[in-house]
């Protein structure tokens, strides 16, 4: 029963069996088999390479009858190709020797056979390397169609497992069927990573060669909450951590004892507790009366979860969904936040060498300004039916936020002007997390009506660590001391100039991070659902004043080891508190 040690993303136990997927729409998935799983493997690959050779065929016959024999030959060929006995013998051999699954030993031989094609010269055989390659593509496919299909009408719960942590991988299966999520790659912060926490299960990334290390329905323990995982526990391992998520579950219940009341610290500061909303299937998974309001919709995942862009009565319909959840709470709405790892399958962006400080976000809708207007009218339309707040991420200039304003301006009369009832009051905000908008707080806050701090990408462009970097991970620290003196200096630029200020980063959900952003002087924090009854626990605790001392202190020290100790002592204090109220 080996332990692999990875990156702890989303807490939270789990156990069950194991489901390999594909983390991207073009890649297959990997596994290892067991040496009596062979026989069987190359029975599911004979199964699918008849599949496509059926298809093929009644294309051949289809399209000879439309156009003629001669120009329907190419699909003889293909199937020619795929009754090819050396490369089916190379992919059983690669299926009996070593034992991998039939998408990734068929895929390897793809690769192989562009290789070698691409070496040679000439535009014509280059061409002829596609045509070799495609009905082994459509093999690769038909095997995960096959097998998706079949899994998908299983009701089986799974540990799903995946090369990468995407959002792909995340969404694969209905949240209901995931006991937990493991990768081989995909740091704490990404976007995958931030979809993981919103579903609100255990998840665990950064095991290189884990897939390797996996079979399909293989027995696993996941530890969200220290980051290990088990491979094949034994009997005494599976009692222990179950015992260990009975102690969970009694700590849930005792920090859900209060969640319905509101979070005023022990000397009378109301903190907003609000929650970040990826899809608006996430409405379903916590109470509206336990939070004060949703701080972040990203509204990118909307737009990923379609094959075209949505309309603006599409959006309007989503957003308007959203507020009539809420029940008069305030629902803040991102403008669309693509680029990097955020990409829409249907709105192909230039390969960048760098796309962290590429095209991304409001360099996009502010070029592409047509995204914009649509998406202000639908969520102005919105407005209409409860109170809306607009939030504008990757700012980095007070230009760019004049030219967003005046196109909000110019939205707004048009869509009164066209009779359309708009709230009089929609609150303008903006992302803090590009460093340069540490030097122009003053000047932002003049015009903004509300900040909102993004630490996920603040701590990725001050540290010059990338987030979705599996290699730099390590580095990625968001208790540097960098980061908490420009965390407390937004804190008191916000208290100068009376603005609300929020942090909707995952640095939210940490319970000692509240208490130390309660002592910065921030009014609100906007987490996963499933941070809410743990964030307001905490918030109840500790006074405020006691934070502000605790920040006091954080601003003195030099080193993230010293930061994280301090936390660490109020980290102690709230899990004493807990098991206080649990024997109450
Ligand atoms: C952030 O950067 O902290 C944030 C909330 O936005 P996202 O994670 O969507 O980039
Ligand atoms: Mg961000």
């Amino acid at each position: 029963m080996p332990q692999i040690q990875g990156i702890i993303v989303a807490p939270g136990l789990g156990l069950g069996p194991v489901h390999v997927v594909r983390a991207r729409l073009d890649s297959a998935p990997v596994w290892s088999l067991r040496a009596d799983e062979t026989d069987a493997e190359i029975a599911r690959l004979d199964v699918a390479i008849d599949q496509v050779i059926e298809v093929l065929g009644r294309r051949q016959k289809d399209v000879a009858k439309v156009v003629g024999e001669r120009d329907a030959g190419i699909l003889g060929v293909h199937q020619m190709i795929l009754r090819d006995p050396g490369a089916r013998a190379t992919v059983d051999q690669t299926i009996r020797e070593e034992r991998l699954n039939a998408e990734a030993a068929v895929d390897r031989l793809v690769c192989t056979l562009e290789e070698t094609m691409g070496r040679l010269e000439g535009d014509s055989i280059r061409g002829y390397a596609a045509d070799v390659t495609e009905p082994w593509r459509a093999v690769v496919k038909a095997l995960m169609q096959t097998d998706q299909e079949t899994f998908a009408q299983t009701e089986e719960k799974v540990v799903i497992a995946a090369a990468e942590l995407t959002p792909e991988a995340v969404t694969f299966l209905s949240r209901d069927r995931i006991i937990a999520i493991v990768t081989e790659a995909g740091g704490r912060f990404s976007h995958g990573a931030v979809l993981a926490r919103s579903i609100g299960i255990p998840c665990v990334v950064g095991v290189p060669n884990l897939l390797a290390r996996l079979e399909q329905n293989m027995q696993v323990i996941v530890d969200g909450d220290t980051g290990a995982i088990v491979l094949e526990p034994t009997e005494e391992m599976v009692a222990a951590f179950m015992e260990r998520m009975d102690q969970r579950a009694s700590r849930t219940r005792a920090l859900s004892a209060h969640v319905a009341e509101p979070a005023v610290t022990p000397d009378g500061v109301k903190l907003d507790v609000l929650v970040n909303l990826e899809s608006v299937r996430d409405l379903d998974t916590f109470d509206v009366t336990h939070c004060d309001g949703a701080g972040l919709l990203r509204t990118e995942f909307l737009y990923m979860e379609r094959s075209v862009f949505p309309s603006e009565e599409e959006q309007f319909r989503l957003y308007r969904r959203v507020v009539d959840a809420m029940k008069g709470r305030p629902v803040t709405i991102r403008t669309l936040d693509i680029g990097g790892d955020k990409q829409l399958p249907y709105f192909k962006t230039p390969k960048e060498a760098n796309p962290a400080l590429g095209w991304r976000g409001t360099r996009v809708t502010l070029e592409w300004q047509d995204l914009l207007r649509v998406q202000l009218r639908a969520l102005m339309r919105a407005s209409a039916h409860g109170p809306v707040r607009l939030l504008v991420p990757m700012i980095s200039s007070l230009e760019e936020v004049h030219s967003v304003c005046a196109i909000f301006d110019e939205t707004k009369l048009q869509l009164t002007g066209q009779g359309y009832e708009v709230a009089a009051d929609i609150p303008f905000g903006i992302m803090i997390e590009v460093p340069s908008t540490l030097w122009i707080l003053d000047d932002l806050l003049e015009v903004v009506d509300f900040i909102s701090v993004g630490t996920n990408d603040l701590v990725q462009y001050l540290l010059a660590v990338d987030r979705d970097n599996v290699f730099v991970s390590d580095l990625y620290e968001p208790f540097h001391p960098a980061v908490i003196r420009a965390l407390a200096e937004i804190g008191r630029a916000a208290e100068r100039a009376g603005k609300s200020v929020c942090v909707c980063g995952e640095m939210a959900g940490d319970e000692a991070v509240a208490t130390m952003l309660a002592g910065m002087g921030y009014d609100s924090l906007s987490v996963a659902p499933s941070f809410l009854p743990a964030l307001k626990f905490a918030i109840r605790a500790i006074p405020r004043s006691e934070g502000a001392e605790l920040v006091k202190k954080l601003l003195t020290l030099s080193s993230a080891k010293d930061v994280k100790a301090h936390l660490d002592a109020i980290r102690g204090r709230l899990g004493a508190a807990i098991l206080d109220s649990e024997s109450m």
